[in-house]
């Protein structure tokens, strides 16, 4: 997987005669179910009115009694019997779409068992923003590689017991699945918690992030498995919203959040991101490449950058803890995009303590719950509590500018000024100026220059 050619681009606008790059961010239509060019989103003959909850819920509907047409359940009911000393089973009737534990990429099945233990049936989706057969198996199988390296170190997460691959001959289910272990309790951020009970998760929280501390890798990348089940690092397979293919793998964290940089710049050059300001958010990214090429993503020594790196849960928003009724953690899910990072981005603050309106607006600063997660670990006297209570660029970097979605130019200059402030930079108050200098300094960059003169056209 390694020397796999790198995607050019996620989706090519459905319009037959247009052979522009679909639009990641605002080029989905969910009236026809189809991907455009920024040209077409808006001109294809569909409203431009979002769909009613009616037509929406109709639509959800479709999709998953098609994708439940294709599940082969003899087969699967086979197998699973087959990985449990034979024991009968049946699919749980009362969920029969799988709704009830839906995800935006996954739907669960339930599998009970003669002797009322279940196990969970995890499939992937399957409608106009699915990922080719290729990208979608390769995320498919890191996430099994980094469910099985999990168990390796007894952390609490669903145990592997089967997978198949989606549109391969040899996967008699005949959609991509996985056969995982049932996590008793219910999501954390679905709970009122209280100050007390969100401080004993999070003291809990803090051993499993020391139980990851201790077991590092050699490479920055997503995990994946051979033929023989042998778990390696391959290139980073994606990204939790899907504007990522195939990078690295990375010896130092300066390739890395260069690289990151370079993809969102192609990204805005073909007219997947940030159409309507392609040469502000090429500016933004060609920056951001700089500040991580000099080490700047990096506040601590600068060693750090150079491995050993660890293994991070990159969508932890806070549906991926389960806590049973005394707030106990009973285990971590959905580890899809999971990847290893350097120490500081492994363990620094993320998602699940962050106050994501802070990071829309680029106000500066860590959240309440930031410091819970910090105090937990100078509790345990462990030597992360300094990346947990260290300012969060990791997390502006990847979870703001990068998350694929539709946002105004100036949310994009918000997202992008805190991102300057936690890494120390003075924010830019002007930015006219701002710009002018900064295409300014690519003149001497000849590819650089003429990429920006081709955006300026594209945005007249
Ligand atoms: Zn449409
Ligand atoms: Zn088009």
């Amino acid at each position: 997987m390694e020397n796999r050619p790198r995607m050019s681009r996620f989706w090519t606008c459905s319009i037959s005669t247009c052979s522009n790059a679909a639009a990641i961010d605002i080029g989905g239509c969910e009236h026809c179910t189809k991907n455009y060019c920024t040209e077409h989103a808006a001109h294809h003959g569909c409203s431009e009115a979002p769909l009613d909850d009616a037509a929406w819920k109709g639509a959800q509907v479709r999709e998953l009694q098609s994708l439940r047409a294709k599940i082969n359940d003899e087969a699967l009911m086979k197998r699973a019997s087959g990985l449990n000393q034979g024991m009968p089973c049946r699919l749980d009737e009362t969920d029969f779409l799988g709704e009830s534990r839906m995800g935006g990429m996954h739907i669960h099945l339930r599998l009970i068992f003669a002797d009322h233990s279940a196990w969970l049936v995890r499939v992937l989706r399957q409608n106009y923003t699915s990922f080719d057969d290729g990208l979608s198996n390769d995320i498919f199988l890191s996430e099994c590689a980094t469910l099985k390296w999990l168990e390796t170190i007894d952390y609490p997460a669903p145990r592997l017991y089967d997978y198949g691959l989606r549109n391969d001959p040899s996967n008699s289910v005949g959609v991509a699945f996985m056969l995982i272990s049932e996590i008793p309790g219910n999501p954390l951020n679905q709970l009122d918690t209280s100050e007390a009970q969100l401080s004993k998760v999070y003291s809990q929280l803090a051993d499993l992030h020391i139980r990851l501390s201790k077991h590092s890798f050699d490479r920055i990348g997503s995990l994946t498995l051979d033929a023989n089940g042998n778990i390696s690092i391959g290139p980073i397979t994606g990204d939790r919203t899907g504007t990522l293919s195939y990078l690295g793998p990375f010896a130092n964290g300066r390739e890395y959040y260069s690289a990151w940089s370079r993809e969102y710049m192609r990204l805005i050059v073909d007219g997947q991101m940030f159409s309507q300001y392609p040469v502000n958010a090429y500016l933004i990214f060609k920056h951001l490449e700089q500040l991580a090429l000099d080490g700047k993503c990096n506040q601590f020594e600068a060693e750090l950058d150079d491995g050993p790196f660890y293994l991070k849960h990159t969508d932890d928003k806070g549906d991926h803890i389960f806590v049973d009724d005394d707030y106990n953690i009973t285990g971590i899910i959905d580890w899809s995009f999971a990847r290893t990072v350097p120490m500081y981005e492994a363990f620094g603050p993320s998602l699940v303590t962050a106050r994501m309106g802070d990071i829309f607006r680029g106000t500066t600063g860590l959240s309440e719950q930031d410091g819970y997660l910090s105090e937990a670990l100078k509790a345990k006297r462990s030597r992360l509590a300094r990346f947990a209570q260290s300012s969060d660029t990791a997390r502006r970097f990847i979870f703001g500018l990068g998350m694929g979605m539709s946002m105004s130019g100036v949310e994009a200059l918000g997202l992008f000024n805190g991102i300057l402030a936690a890494l120390g930079e003075e924010p830019i108050a002007d930015w006219q100026k701002w710009r002018e200098n900064a295409i300014s300094r690519c003149a001497n960059d000849d590819k650089a220059a003429s990429t920006i003169r081709s955006l300026i056209q594209k945005e007249l």
